[in-house]
């Protein structure tokens, strides 16, 4: 399957989230999210759910998630009546912690993340013509330049993914979970902007980068949305 990338985004670019998601499911027949349920990707399983209630979701577990974000997982899977793709790594936490040492996360975070984190999605995505994602532009300088439509090359084939939100603002999310309610993490009421693993996420102030509380500052991005390079 090809799609021409530069037309898709002069079509796209701009129209309403519905809009992508409704062409992303009639161009991909092989098709997923994945969340790790923060509130943009709430919102788009919400909202994918409402066009399509079989779309496929995944989700990474890497034995480091909050209870909340477990339960908040759970939830989904019971309003949605969604069969959520729990993925792990292949190397199980107690190997992590034969090979490197206990609280990798300490340590290396680009290791633990990359074991934890990235294996397991590039594996979930194996099989699949495109992934859809809940990333905004205005969440962090690492993903200012993120499209509409994206174009990555594997010896598989192309993988295009597809970032519907990605013109919304942080007050475009809490609206459409407000408007629809669609649950969310509690944690985001007391002071936690992202949530991600437990060892690596704080609570930050107010006036606080939205993603200032991950990896105490040290990176933005754990590698899921980075460890392949765009094409074009
Ligand atoms: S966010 Fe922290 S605990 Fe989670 S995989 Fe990355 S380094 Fe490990």
């Amino acid at each position: 399957m090809t799609i021409d990338v530069a037309a898709a985004r002069r079509a796209l670019d701009g129209a309403a989230p519905e809009a992508v998601l409704a062409w992303a499911f009639a161009q991909f027949p092989r098709l997923a999210i994945s969340t790790a349920f923060g509130p943009e990707g709430c919102a788009l399983v919400a909202m994918a759910v409402a066009q399509k209630p079989d779309v496929k979701v995944f989700t990474v577990d890497t034995d480091f998630l909050f209870p909340e974000s477990i339960a908040l997982r759970d939830q989904f899977a019971a309003k949605y009546h969604l069969d959520i793709e729990v993925v792990r790594g292949q190397v199980t936490l107690a190997e992590q912690n034969a090979r490197h040492g206990l609280d990798l996360w300490q340590r290396d975070t680009d290791q633990c993340c990359a074991l934890r984190k990235v294996e397991p999605t590039e594996r979930a995505l194996h099989g699949l013509d495109a992934w859809v994602a809940g990333l905004r532009r205005d969440q962090s300088k690492t993903r200012a330049d993120i499209d509409v439509v994206e174009l990555y090359e594997r010896p598989e084939g192309p993988l295009y993914k597809v970032n519907p939100l990605l013109h919304w603002t942080r007050s475009d999310t809490w609206k459409y979970l407000h408007d629809h309610e669609v649950p969310y993490n509690p944690l985001l009421d007391q002071g936690y902007k992202s949530i991600g693993c437990w060892p690596c996420t704080k609570a930050v102030g107010a006036g606080d980068d939205e993603r200032a509380g991950r990896w105490g500052g040290q990176k933005s991005e754990c590698g899921i949305h980075t460890f392949m390079a765009k094409k074009g």
